[in-house]
């Protein structure tokens, strides 16, 4: 069924390429990339994003970041707020991956105030949300992807979920070259739809854009991207090269 639904592909270059490094690779995507019929995100370390943003004025790649504190500002060594983000030419964040669920002590709660305060501050927002192993095999998946993306959202108004992408990001998948099967990956998405019209109205829960993540590549990405409930992708891996990633955003493209 044909919709309206923005295409995303973002990439998530994780704690990869110093200044210079982000530099060779932004130049080499930005040809790459020129025709794309879809939109195009790159989500650089910190120390990468004014770099990122400068050199990306002008074209169609987008810049986010990767995380982002929930408070305004005061003593919080270490973070960085959405207004920082904001005054950077930042566009999009990240929230609620799982290497910072997994590392970083993030929760629910968390991932909540996060989206709320990048939301409140003018940022695009890409919630991650997804199963472990343990949980897919003990067959929770759906009901787990579903508390995670009701407690992410609780607060975000309906004025608020343009902004919102959310990536379906299967712990097992990210970065272990296991990718989900292009149906597991419309089920779970498609779930995250039901629900978004649970919470919001089905006419909104349409125009809202689903990302599959995990190990996603020029291989598998058409297969992935061809399902109706999956609107993009979030690229780790292969985000870092810009043959592949501009593969990706071909076949999103088509
Ligand atoms: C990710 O980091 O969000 C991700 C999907 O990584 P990879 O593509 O490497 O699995």
């Amino acid at each position: 069924m044909e919709n309206n639904r923005k295409t995303i592909i973002a990439g998530n270059w994780k704690m990869n390429k110093t200044t210079t490094e982000a530099v060779e690779l932004i130049d080499a995507l930005i040809p790459a990339v020129a025709d794309a019929q879809c939109e195009v995100v790159i989500c650089t370390p910190f120390t990468a994003l004014a770099t990122a943003v400068e050199k990306t004025r002008g074209t169609n790649i987008h810049v986010g970041a990767q995380n982002v504190h929930f408070e305004q500002s005061g003593a919080f060594t270490g973070e960085i707020s959405a207004e920082m983000l904001v005054d950077l030419g930042v566009e999009y964040v990240i929230t609620g991956h799982s290497e910072r669920r997994q590392y970083f002590a993030e929760t629910d709660e968390t991932v909540n105030k996060r989206t709320l305060a990048a939301l409140n501050a003018g940022l695009k927002v890409l919630v991650c949300v997804g199963e472990n192993l343990e949980q897919r095999e003990q067959g929770v998946t759906e009901e787990l992807v579903r508390l995670q993306t009701k407690i992410a959202l609780q607060g975000v108004t309906k004025e608020q979920l343009p902004q919102v992408v959310i990536a379906y990001e299967p712990v097992w998948a990210i970065g272990t070259g296991k990718t989900a099967t292009s149906d597991q990956a419309q089920e779970v998405c498609g779930c995250i739809r039901q629900l978004l019209g649970e919470l919001y109205g089905e006419d909104t829960a349409q125009t809202v854009t689903i990302q599959y993540g995990g190990s996603m590549n020029p291989a598998n990405a058409e297969e992935l991207l061809g399902k109706p409930d999956v609107d993009g992708g979030l690229i780790g891996g292969a985000s870092l090269k810009a043959d592949a990633f501009a593969s990706i955003v071909a076949a999103a493209s088509r």
